[in-house]
């Protein structure tokens, strides 16, 4: 009677959302301090000070016309500000004419997919991945290709991307850092992957576009540095909220930057520009447009989320769980001790312990931790990880 396929993508999605639901049903009999629910990337955290009485600033402003429609791609100055900002870190020249403000990273996507994609054309998404790739993808009429990462070490098999190339492939999905691991792609993976998109686009008379997804890349940890896809990839399109940056995911805040090093950008920005219109989005809410142009260089205090990451990671590990330390974003990705990671979390749930399954990421035989959490809950879960640990043999 509905949508089939959206029906379908239903069964999908609704591992987060059994967990949500099986979280409601412990809360009311244990009590909200007695489950531990780790299962959503909503971060706790309020947004920094300066963010807050920036809006303050702009809400009290008497400034004319500042809740009116505009150019559907933002204010001219927010974008030439972001552009600027985005032009000294990648080196590459870029201008307004760059800039697409969006409602935040989701937005930003279902824009870009919609603007690359004729029917049928496919999109390589490198799992593990955010879930709901697939689902933008099929909407903007394209065929989700699923590649899988390096077993444990969640890198790119470059190798494994060659050779889902077909002379349909119009995009790549890049996350880094990533949602569910946490890792960084590295540098020489990324080049590596450059010159095999060159080849292949010779071979095959095509265009791969590198649509990176990149709302965690200022959280990351003890030093690490995320590569500029802007700079390696000559087609890319990088995407940004302040979602989690700015911890300001229910103000749907963010940007598409087009390089300009994409032959006909000019183009694709008037056809993002309008698709931004014709999906419905409009522009991006006008006060938080302003809010991050004068906020570019402020993130949430990180040493919090690495404070939480080491205090699950230790313990984790400690008590015999393996897990790749993540180096960005606020996810572990632990292996389940048994093969069937949905009955693994199932026994998680009897200590309260709401954990994702990584098969809703494409991820089977890992669960998702979301550690975006209160500093205290974790510490009162730890003692449910050890008893779990002693469930399965680990300690
Ligand atoms: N991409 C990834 C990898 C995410 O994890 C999320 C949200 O969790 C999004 C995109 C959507 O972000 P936004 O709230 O900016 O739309």
């Amino acid at each position: 009677m509905f949508n089939k396929k959206l029906t379908e993508n239903l069964e999908k999605s609704s591992m987060i959302r059994a967990m949500f639901e099986e979280g409601a049903r412990l809360k009311k009999i244990y009590g909200e301090d007695n489950v531990y629910d780790f299962s959503l990337g909503n971060p706790e955290v309020e947004p920094p000070a300066e963010v807050l009485e920036t809006l303050k600033k702009y809400v009290n402003s008497d400034e004319p016309g500042l809740h009116k429609y505009m150019n559907n791609a933002g204010y001219p100055e927010v974008r030439a500000k972001v552009a600027a900002y985005l032009q000294k870190k990648c080196g590459i020249a870029l201008d307004e004419s760059n800039i697409v403000m969006v409602c935040g990273a989701a937005a930003g996507l279902n824009v870009t997919l919609k603007a690359l994609l004729n029917p049928g054309e496919e999109v390589i998404v490198l799992a593990p991945f955010f879930v709901e790739y697939g689902t933008y993808i099929e909407q903007a009429g394209g065929k989700p290709v699923i590649v899988n990462t390096i077993k444990d070490s969640f890198q790119i098999d470059v190798e494994a991307v060659e050779k889902a190339i077909t002379d349909m492939t119009k995009a790549i999905i890049i996350n880094s850092p990533n949602n569910p691991t946490g890792t960084i792609y590295s540098k020489e993976s990324l080049e590596k992957l450059n010159k095999a998109l060159e080849k292949k686009e010779a071979e095959l008379g095509i265009n791969i576009f590198i649509i990176s997804d990149e709302p965690y890349v200022s959280l990351v940890y003890d030093g690490a540095e995320v590569p500029n896809i802007l700079s390696i990839f000559k087609k890319s399109i990088s995407i940004n909220s302040f979602s989690k940056s700015l911890a300001l995911p229910g103000e749907r805040i963010g940007y598409i930057a087009t390089s300009s090093r994409i032959p006909g950008v000019d183009e694709l920005f008037s056809v993002m520009v309008t698709l931004n219109r014709t999906l419905g989005f409009v522009n991006a809410p006008s006060l938080f447009q302003k809010v991050i142009a004068d906020n570019l260089d402020v993130a949430v205090d990180i040493d919090n989320y690495k404070m939480k990451r080491d205090m699950l990671y230790n313990h984790l590990t400690k008590v015999g769980f393996k897990c790749v330390k993540p180096q960005g974003a606020f996810y572990l990705f632990v292996k389940a001790p048994i093969e069937d990671d949905v009955a693994f979390c199932k026994a998680a749930a009897k200590y309260n312990l709401l954990l994702v399954p990584g098969t809703g990421f494409c991820g089977p035989g890992y669960v998702r931790i979301a550690y975006c959490v209160d500093k205290g809950m974790i510490e009162r879960s730890l003692d449910a990880f050890t008893k779990l640990a002693i469930e399965f043999g680990l300690n």
